[in-house]
């Protein structure tokens, strides 16, 4: 046994003039997720996942926005500090699965990419990263493309001892 299972999600708002950062790729687009960071909704709720499993709070008990130090700081970053907080406790990430709830632009075009990006910080393999995309047929905020939902959910497994 020693298994734990963790679920995050993450809402940003999409603004013009901001670079639209989405699971550590920069993804071209006239608008961006605004925030105190680099407001990666997809990388925020892998974080809160990670945590929650162990029940370590959320990104914002370890990174909070009033602090300068994360101010437009890198996701990755986060994640590897996060990740980093999970290994403390001598567990390792088994799998996550993930959907990004948004309007506009496409992103399953850039799903390989972002897998990649998360399996070179938590040192685990791609195929062990599902991202997941859908829209929410026009309806609410995010069907008027006025912000963006990230929901991950992540397994832990406890080092063999
Ligand atoms: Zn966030």
């Amino acid at each position: 046994m020693g298994y734990r299972i963790g679920f995050g999600i993450d809402f940003h708002q999409m603004v013009e003039g901001r670079d639209f950062w989405l699971g550590g790729v920069k993804i071209p687009f006239h608008k961006g997720a605004l925030g105190h960071s680099d407001a990666d909704v997809l990388l925020h709720a892998i974080c809160d996942a990670m945590l929650g499993a162990l029940n370590l709070g959320d990104i914002g008990t370890h990174f909070p926005d009033s602090d300068q130090a994360y101010k437009n700081i890198d996701s990755k970053i986060l994640l590897q500090r996060s990740y980093q907080l999970v290994r403390e406790k001598n567990y390792s990430l088994v799998n996550i699965d993930s959907t990004v709830c948004l309007e506009a632009p496409k992103i399953m075009p850039h799903a390989i990419e972002m897998r990649k990006v998360i399996a070179a910080i938590l040192g685990i393999s791609m195929e062990d990263i599902s991202i997941k995309a859908t829209t929410t047929e026009k309806m609410g905020f995010v069907g008027r493309g006025e912000g963006l939902v990230a929901y991950a959910n992540v397994l832990l497994q406890k080092d063999a001892s």
